[in-house]
């Protein structure tokens, strides 16, 4: 198995060093990258998967290995989530770089020898090769200490996968209040494992919020509908009316979705039922349209359900805000990224669909996410996940690269 990873490895090294503008030589800190322990470190945590707000043990895990560098300060902001701090030995700026650290309730079907030994939990999200390459990172710029210009925070984040996320905790408790520019990356199948994608400046996820409506009616025998209220009716003026929101008052050209994905009534074709059940999702990529379709929707539900004599309740929840990619940083994180894999290895990717709760630490500094390829395959939350391991060596090469370059230049 380990034989079959590295020859990968190899494989992914020839590519990037064939492309046209990659300096002919490496720096000197590759050789610091710690390969096999980066492998080690990944299938530990991948067989010892904790759920959102229980990392507990992956937190114990990734102490060990931080404090056996040396010289790195681990604090636990929160009681699942970990934070090293490496103090360069010039003085400079800080940045931090973020892991998620929490796996899925999700089964895993991967047939791995390394598999989840927790049943009905895995890293489905590829959240354990996330902490083990800002493991790797840290022991990398951990080796070379003396050269760094500033302060180097390495956020090992608890409950990425559930709402209100991980990302708040620690924001609260004003640990990283000194930080002055943030990245983060996820991992996700690709044609070449190890390739880098840089995500759009601005906007490079949505928010995702959702809502729940109870549409209250009057039932009736189908044959008397002047006798009841009909909240399949109302429900549907409702649906339709809201696809308007999006087409009448959204700018045109910004992306906003409002899908009604479940509408649940009835249960008889000559019954007029009591009430109605709906519930939709909504996905912006702005703060003011965020509010505007909240608004909105309340709006249209309040005016057709008076229209029709019904009451309704609706409970809006509001999910992870959009993630907004700073022009400066993103274009600083493709240059590292080309510098040290060479321009064959870094593509453009497009927006995420997915939500992301690193869009939380913008609050603080401005911010930067990018992806990172680990080949063909099935998709991230899918039981059978199983990314290249190949691709790891290039995650921290780029997570190393960007760093030093940021520091070296603010
Ligand atoms: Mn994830």
């Amino acid at each position: 198995m380990v034989a079959a990873i590295f020859g990968l490895v190899s494989v992914v090294a020839l590519h990037a060093s064939g492309s046209s503008d990659r300096p002919g030589k490496e720096p000197a800190w590759v050789k610091n990258i710690p390969v096999e322990k980066i492998i080690e470190w990944r299938r530990y945590i991948h067989q010892n998967p904790e759920l959102s707000y229980e990392e507990l043990f992956t937190s114990e895990y990734v102490t060990s290995v931080l404090e056996s560098f040396g010289n790195i300060e681990v604090i636990w902001p929160t009681p699942t989530s970990v934070v090293g701090i490496l103090r360069g030995g010039k003085a400079g700026s800080t940045v931090a770089f973020r892991a998620d650290t929490d796996a899925l309730p999700v089964p895993e079907e991967t047939g791995l020898p390394f598999a989840s030994v927790n049943e009905g939990v895995s890293h489905a999200c590829g959240h354990d090769v996330h902490t083990a390459m800002l493991l790797g990172t840290a022991a990398t710029l951990s080796s070379m200490q003396k050269q760094i210009k500033g302060t180097v925070c390495f956020i090992f984040q608890h409950a990425e996968e559930q709402s209100p996320g991980g990302a708040l905790d620690i924001i609260q408790t004003g640990v990283l209040d000194e930080v002055k520019a943030f990245f983060g990356l996820h991992i996700g199948p690709g044609q070449v494992p190890g390739a880098v994608g840089i995500l759009p400046d601005g906007p490079a996820s949505t928010a995702s919020d959702g809502f729940y409506l109870i549409i209250q009616g009057k039932g009736s025998h189908g044959s008397m509908p002047h006798l009841g209220i009909d909240p399949i009716v109302t429900g549907a003026e409702i649906v339709t009316a809201l696809q308007t929101i999006v087409s009448r008052n959204v700018t045109p050209g910004e992306m906003a979705v409002i899908s009604v994905g479940k509408f649940q009534s009835g249960n008889a074709p000559n019954v007029i039922p009591d009430r109605a059940l709906l519930a939709g999702t909504v996905r912006t990529i702005s703060e003011p349209t965020r509010h505007l379709l909240k608004e909105r929707i309340r709006t249209v539900i309040d005016n057709i359900a008076l229209a029709h004599g019904a009451t309704y309740s609706l409970e809006y929840t509001s999910g992870y805000p959009a993630m907004q990619n700073d022009p400066a940083l993103n274009s600083l994180a493709r240059a590292s990224a080309i510098k040290i894999l060479g321009s064959g290895m870094v593509t453009d990717a497009p927006r995420m669909t997915a939500s992301e709760d690193f869009a939380r630490y913008r609050k603080i500094a401005p911010s930067c996410y990018f992806n990172l390829s680990t080949g063909p395959g099935v998709t991230n939350h899918h039981p059978a996940f199983n990314p290249d391991e190949s691709s790891l060596i290039n995650g921290v090469k780029a997570e190393v690269q960007i760093i030093l370059d940021y520091l070296d230049q603010n």
